[in-house]
């Protein structure tokens, strides 16, 4: 047998999953799998009770809200999210971004609220989400709470949801004169990031998240002009860890390059 022994819940309410995850100290979300179900073969997570939030469709949906931004359930999958029309017509850079994703079957099940929730440096999306300055709705007992990128992400596999919480909704302006990019070199073709960037131009001033350089994204504005970006990065005095993929010199050298390459994207106005 792979996996240690566990409990399993399958609610069929966000409230009913909190309360659950309420009830028990050892009790962790899954989403998607992708992550969580490794780590536990790995026995670096032994959860007492998996509560699956498959079946609650109302962390599924992507919608149009108010001013026509995007508010995307964090149950939805990545393939979701690239074949989604609102995603396409709102801020399409998050499905090119989903697209470069691992593989077809990672992309089918692991989730937006996954991605965000293992705040693992090397993903593709906490960067994306620094960058365009998206917002996290997160529901507890005590009800719910709106938290910015800039505050979500705390550590290594740390983030502002609670135990006892569920990360149920990100939400994300639509574009207003902006442009985004983003670029990363990976290990192999659609491998895991060694280094990332992603980029928002507005008004000739650039906001770019920089990923895989610190435990969490590193945000940088500069004005959206190659040199300037190099600059802003190179003064942001990065120390990022070096490993048998990258040292921490290459790493730093890859996060001004792919930050102008996000930059310059931004400015075409592609990605
Ligand atoms: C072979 C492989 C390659 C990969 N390559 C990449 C890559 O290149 N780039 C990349 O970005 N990712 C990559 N991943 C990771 C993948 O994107 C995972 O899907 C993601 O990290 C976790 O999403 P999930 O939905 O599978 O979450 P799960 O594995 O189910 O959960 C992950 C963690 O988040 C918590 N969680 C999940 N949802 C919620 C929620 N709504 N509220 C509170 N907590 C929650 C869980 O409790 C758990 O701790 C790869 C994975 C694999 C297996």
């Amino acid at each position: 047998m792979l996996l240690a022994e566990v409990e399993y819940a399958r609610p069929s309410s966000v409230d009913e999953a909190l309360r659950v995850l309420s009830a028990h100290e050892g009790a962790r979300a899954l989403a998607g799998g992708q992550t969580l179900t490794n780590v536990m073969k790995a026995r670096a997570a032994a959860p007492d009770v998996l509560v699956d939030l498959a079946d609650l469709d109302e962390l599924r949906r992507i919608v149009r809200g108010a001013d026509g931004r995007l508010e995307i359930g964090a149950m939805a999958t990545y393939s979701e999210l690239i074949a989604s029309p609102e995603v396409a017509a709102v801020r399409p850079i998050l499905a090119e971004v989903s697209a470069q994703i691992a593989d077809v079957q990672v992309r089918n099940r692991g989730t937006l609220g996954g991605n965000l929730c293992t705040s693992d440096p090397t993903n593709h999306l906490p960067p994306l989400m620094a960058a365009l300055g998206a917002t996290m709705t997160i529901a507890g007992a005590a009800g719910e709470r709106v938290v910015k990128a800039d505050e979500f992400f705390l550590g290594v596999y740390m983030t502002a949801v609670a135990p006892d919480e569920l990360l149920t909704k990100v939400t994300i302006r639509a574009v207003d004169g902006e442009g985004d990019g983003f670029d990363a070199v990976t290990i192999g073709r659609d491998g895991t990031c060694i280094a990332n960037a992603a980029a928002t131009v507005r008004d000739g001033q650039a906001r770019v998240a920089l990923g895989c350089v610190a435990a969490v994204p590193v945000v940088v504005s500069a004005a959206a002009e190659e040199s300037a970006v190099i600059e802003a990065v190179r003064a942001a005095g990065l120390d990022p860890p070096g490993d048998v993929h990258a040292s921490a010199g290459y790493r730093r050298h890859l996060a001004a390059v792919l930050a102008a390459r996000a930059v310059g994207k931004a400015l075409e106005g592609r990605s």
